[in-house]
């Protein structure tokens, strides 16, 4: 059966904003994290995270620290019994040092690439798609791939709520963090007549 879905931006909405994250020392999950994933995941929500990592593009870091954090990710969420329904990231940037990823690619977000490829490799029901994120581009991604969205205050939030008035892109909410977010998205659904399982 299709499910409703949530896409989650990593840096400054799961993890402490700290610039290009490439060492698990500096990779801190909030605390309230744990709780907003077990509760997508009891009322069967995909939780799926969709991250931008021009780091590897720009030769900060190797592929292969992306994949060390998102297996220490994986398991702290594991711990605190939440889980994740799917990791997608793009390495690329359009000028960038290394040449491998140095491409204007369709999955850099704003771009619907990751969505679009989620959708065909996980059981998304399109009609309940949410965005969850610190930046404008997270809900400029929304925008595109038709998906609600949610700006949340921590990471870069409090300074992109000026360039989402200024750009005129609307936001469907702006909470706190993470676990208000997914309440908006629980009320939601809710008020759509979707059949949660409470
Ligand atoms: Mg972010
Ligand atoms: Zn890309």
């Amino acid at each position: 059966m299709k499910r409703p879905t949530v896409f989650i931006d990593r840096d400054g909405t799961i993890n402490v904003e700290a610039g290009y994250i490439n060492y698990e020392d500096n990779f801190i999950i909030y605390p309230f994290v744990y709780q907003a994933i077990r509760l997508l995941n009891k009322l069967d929500i995909l939780a799926v995270v969709v991250t931008n990592q021009a780091g590897v593009a720009k030769g900060y870091f190797p592929l292969e620290n992306v994949y060390n954090l998102h297996n220490k990710m994986i398991r702290l969420l594991e711990n605190n019994g939440a889980k994740l329904d799917g990791i997608y990231f793009c390495p690329h940037h359009k000028d960038a040092k290394i040449k491998e990823y140095r491409q204007d690619c369709d999955c850099r977000k704003p771009k619907p690439g990751m969505i679009k490829r989620a959708i065909e490799e996980l059981p998304i029901d399109t009609d309940f798609m949410y965005v969850i994120g610190d930046k404008v581009s997270d809900i400029e991604l929304g925008v595109n791939c038709k998906c609600k969205t949610a700006l949340v205050m921590t990471g870069y939030g409090k300074a992109e709520i000026e360039k989402l008035k200024r750009k005129n892109i609307k936001t469907d909410f702006i909470g706190e963090n993470l676990l208000e977010a997914v309440y908006f998205v629980i009320d939601d659904l809710k008020k759509r007549g979707y059949p949660l399982s409470l």
